[in-house]
């Protein structure tokens, strides 16, 4: 017999969307409207947090049809729990793999402060005084 779907609360409903950025779990993924909740084990009537994920339509079905399985889903959203957005994830990754291709200097040489390090004061990127809407610095 097929369980029965459940009344989610909003509470828990915010509470999930604000965790995951108001976006898709999957990394990378941009999408942050027509987000749907994805019952991690597939059992409509299981309403625990933890088996709860917030992913746009695509991902949805591709979760329903176990294209993305559970495990997959638990780690997606580990990692959100863990480091941020989906999106902050990826870019995370992104910068780790190119820290670990052109090196840590070669990074901070393209852009100081990427590689982890402190910002310098160097020309360039010394602080420019805000103005005013009167033209005030
Ligand atoms: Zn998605």
């Amino acid at each position: 017999m097929a369980k029965e779907r459940t009344y989610i609360p909003v509470d828990i409903r915010r509470e999930l969307r604000v965790g995951q950025g108001h976006s898709c779990a999957v990394t990378f993924c941009t999408e942050s409207s027509n987000l749907e909740l994805h019952h991690i084990d597939g059992d409509p009537s299981s309403n625990a947090p933890e088996n709860l994920i917030w992913l746009c339509a695509n991902h949805h079905q591709m979760a329903t049809r176990e294209q993305i399985d559970a495990q997959e889903c638990r780690m997606y959203k580990a990692r959100i729990l863990e480091q941020g957005s989906a999106l902050t994830v990826g870019v995370r990754e992104m910068l780790d793999d190119l820290k670990a291709t052109i090196g840590k200097e070669a990074l901070e040489t393209l852009r100081p402060g990427m590689a982890g390090g402190r910002v310098p004061e160097a020309e360039g990127y010394a602080r420019v005084p805000v103005k005013d809407e009167y033209g005030e610095a």
